[in-house]
């Protein structure tokens, strides 16, 4: 995957062989989860494990794994809003000025307003499908997620980041929604991307985790400082889950992009559904900037029905969907957003496509959308 197919496929095979190449015989094709707070540390303090909250042999595996994805040093977390939070800690200063999609991941939002701001911290909102024209002059950090979840938005990363760098301002793309595979922020010249792994990278609903990648290592550095500093570190076995998952992120990822594809066209043409977002109907606005930017238009589909109570009676009819918040998983989920107050129609469902065969989830969905 990936945006050239064979550099993708090289990723891939990387991914998967880079810790069996590196092992010595006897030691195991799998990371060991490394339950440690204490190690060995007798005279200088000057070992890469000196004490649990610094580093962990488990975490740096999966780093190790995620990084040969990103093709950059990664930094892991507890949960995706840890590494947002680091991202942030490591970028912003008093009075540092931040440009924020109204319309992204609603937390981010939370954070800024309840304790980030307080640092005489400045924020301008701007939905994600303003971005690309959006001066950013004056401006110390440009946050950018692109599709912005819910809504599935695209901005054009590498534009933004262009005008950015030459105003003097940071970008971090938060690449949840795409994962690695389908979206390459760091390529597109972004100084950091951060990830909620909860989602589509772990993939199995079983844990928290997140990642900050980046090339600049002195900023990774400062990202480094700020786990070790506010010990928001991962427990070894999350480390263990999000490596086992990322394992199949690829097999994974196909099948629900196929699902997707086909879903987004089921609900283009079914007249239960009044609207859908997904970057890869020709006619959507987000398709233009996702084909160039992205391998694949993704695995969440946006649908509006006619009102709530449609939306609600879709989500709870159908025996193929799990009514629950969070996207990314093996099997296909749903809720309607408006429950959280996102600022979308109240029958607007953010359906996340998962691993089921194609068919036999396509042929639910249609059965039920046929009853309503
Ligand atoms: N970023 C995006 C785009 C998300 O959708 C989420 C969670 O939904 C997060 C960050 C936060 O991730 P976590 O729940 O792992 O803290």
């Amino acid at each position: 995957m990936a945006h050239d197919r064979k550099h993708g496929e090289s990723l891939i095979m990387a991914l998967l062989h880079k810790r069996a190449a590196s092992l010595e015989k006897g030691e195991p094709l799998t990371p060991p989860i490394v339950n440690a707070a204490k190690y060995a540390l007798p005279g200088a303090p000057d070992h890469a494990f000196p004490y649990g909250r610094f580093d962990n042999p488990t975490w740096a595996a999966v780093e190790a794994a995620i990084g040969v994805l990103e093709d950059a040093e990664t930094i892991c977390f507890p949960s995706g809003m840890a590494a947002v939070t680091a991202a942030l800690m490591a970028t912003l200063g008093p009075k540092s000025k931040l440009l924020l999609p109204s319309d992204g991941y609603y937390t981010v939002r939370v954070l800024m307003d309840e304790f980030i701001k307080q640092h005489d911290i400045e924020t301008t909102e701007i939905p994600t499908a303003e971005i690309s024209a959006h001066p950013v002059e004056g401006y110390d950090l440009v946050w950018i997620e692109t599709p912005s979840n819910p809504g599935l938005d695209v901005c054009d990363i590498a534009a933004i980041t262009e005008r950015a760098h030459a105003a003097g301002a940071r970008v971090i793309v938060d690449n949840t929604t795409a994962t690695p595979l389908l979206q390459r922020p760091l390529d597109l010249g972004a100084d950091l991307t951060v990830s909620s792994d909860t989602k589509a990278l772990a993939g199995h609903s079983d844990v928290l985790f997140g990642h900050v990648s980046g090339r600049d290592e002195t900023l990774m550095a400062r990202v480094r400082q700020w786990r070790k500093l506010s010990g928001s570190t991962p427990g070894p076995a999350e480390a263990y889950l999000a490596y086992r998952g990322l394992m199949t992120l690829e097999l994974r990822l196909s099948r629900m992009c196929e699902s997707a594809a086909e879903l987004a066209n089921l609900f283009y043409s079914h007249k239960a559904a009044a609207s859908v977002r997904f970057p890869g109907l020709a006619d959507d606005p987000s398709y233009k900037i996702a084909t160039a930017q992205m391998s694949a238009p993704g695995f969440v589909i946006g649908v509006t029905f006619v009102d709530e109570t449609t939306a609600e009676k879709f989500i709870t009819d159908c025996a193929a969907i799990f009514a629950a918040t969070s996207f990314g998983g093996i099997q296909t989920s749903a809720e309607r957003r408006g429950r959280w107050g996102d600022a979308v129609p109240d029958g607007y469902v953010r359906l996340s496509v998962g691993c089921e065969p194609t068919a036999a989830l396509v042929d639910a969905i249609s059965n039920t959308l046929d009853t309503l």
